[in-house]
């Protein structure tokens, strides 16, 4: 690893012709590194698994760990899907960790790349496997270079990113303090980002999710005599019409963006479509860069202006509403501090291109529950070149570009490396 970090300086500072044979190494462990970790991934892109089901990937990771040389693994309890990994230096030095996910999504891939998933209505959609088979190269990597490290580094491949579960329960456990684990990094596929390019901001990135169910019951009646029933179907369509406008209309946007989406409404029945419904179901996300039920700047809390803008809808007589708003992962926070500390140097003996420029985005990511407790960093990494990795995260037509690995390996090494 030394010489993998100063093969990057002197090609850094220009001594080509003196860091010739160096680079050639480096170029040739990281090629390894990558090629084994693209063999990965194809392995497991076809056999997807569901959040808290990802036993065969779990144990394809701790038998590619257990073959890459790692004797020492912790587990979390009630997390039988979890793996973590230990790399120790015999060196002082600080303890970090790198994290992946294990987890696919539902949905049928129409990616159309030959080693397409096996599994009916499951694939990786959101880049997971790419991330887990990056982060078994790295360890990979790493663990043949570890004379040249200080500390302690862990491999935590996490479980249920998408659902509930994961990150939070790792966090739960007690298991980052028992470990003593500093600094957490992650980086997740950014469709459209071309291959070679990171990006990262400090502060705030990404978004929390928040969920909500609101139920609506009233009288039924003939379609024909809207007049002696509730009329749920047009109650239902004012409140979610009242719920788009919140962020607009009842927020300063430019201090508190936010996103309020019902995504599944429920009401009537297929057959019988002369009858007026008594009831209907409606659920969906409220992404938001605050804790929804606190006040923000003295203004009030997103549920109350939920709570309030749906009263007088709700209070139309004969209806009941019942607001079940639930809160899911907080806002995703990269460290200033750290940061500030990592981001030079990365910036210097990564290859690729690395665009700091401070990114927003209302996509939401389990890793912020270590970012609430830990020091962390979480970056995006281009996935795009080609054909390939164009496609949006969670579409059945999300791919991942081959070239994309390499990077993803050498983000991680850099970072290793720089822990000194
Ligand atoms: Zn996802
Ligand atoms: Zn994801």
């Amino acid at each position: 690893m030394v010489k993998y970090f100063l093969s990057k300086l002197l090609l850094t500072a220009g001594f080509i012709l003196i860091a010739f044979s160096l680079t050639a190494q480096t170029q040739s462990q990281l090629s390894e590194a990558a090629d084994y970790s693209f063999e990965i991934y194809k392995q497991i892109h076809q056999y997807p698994e569901l959040g808290l089901q990802e036993f065969k990937t779990a144990e394809l990771v701790r038998t590619e760990l257990k073959k890459a040389g790692f004797t020492n693994f912790h587990k979390v309890e009630g997390l039988p899907t979890c793996v973590i990994a230990e790399l120790d230096t015999k060196k002082d030095g600080p303890v970090i960790a790198f994290r992946a996910e294990l987890d696919a999504r539902p949905g049928e891939e129409k990616s159309g790349v030959p080693y397409t998933s096996k599994i009916d209505t499951v694939m990786h959609s959101c880049g997971h496997d790419a991330h887990t088979a990056i982060l078994l190269g790295t360890a990979r990597l790493l663990n043949s270079m570890k004379e040249s490290l200080r500390g302690k580094i862990y491999f935590i491949f996490q479980p249920a990113e998408e659902i509930k579960g994961g990150a939070d329960d790792i966090v739960n456990s007690g298991i980052l303090e028992k470990l003593d684990i500093q600094n957490i990094y992650a980086l997740h596929s950014a469709s459209g980002l071309e291959v070679g390019r990171v990006t990262i901001s400090p502060g705030y990135t990404m978004a929390g999710s928040n969920y909500f169910t609101i139920e609506i019951e009233g009288k039924g009646s003939h379609a024909a005599t809207p007049y002696e029933g509730s009329n749920i179907p047009l109650i239902t369509a004012k409140v979610v019409n009242e719920l788009a406008g919140i962020p607009a209309l009842q927020m300063d946007i430019t201090e508190r963006p936010a996103v309020i989406s019902v995504t599944y409404i429920e009401t009537g029945r297929p057959v019988g479509l002369n009858v007026l419904p008594s009831k209907s179901v409606m659920k969906g996300t409220i992404r938001a860069y605050e804790q929804i039920d606190q006040p923000f700047n003295g203004q009030p809390s997103i549920e109350e202006i939920i709570n309030r803008q749906l009263q007088p809808i709700c209070s139309t007589p004969g209806i009941t509403c019942k607001i079940d708003i639930r809160k899911g992962s907080p806002p995703t926070y990269n460290s200033p501090e750290l940061f500030e500390k990592v981001l030079p140097g990365l910036t210097k003996v990564f290859s690729g291109s690395i665009d700091t420029t401070p990114n927003r985005g209302m996509f939401s990511e389990d890793f912020s529950y270590f970012t609430e407790n830990i020091p962390c960093l979480y970056f995006s990494l281009g996935v795009a070149k080609d054909n390939l990795g164009y496609a949006n995260v969670h579409s059945e037509e999300f791919s991942v570009h081959p070239g994309a690995f390499i990077y993803g390996i050498e983000l991680f090494a850099d970072i290793a490396d720089l822990q000194r």
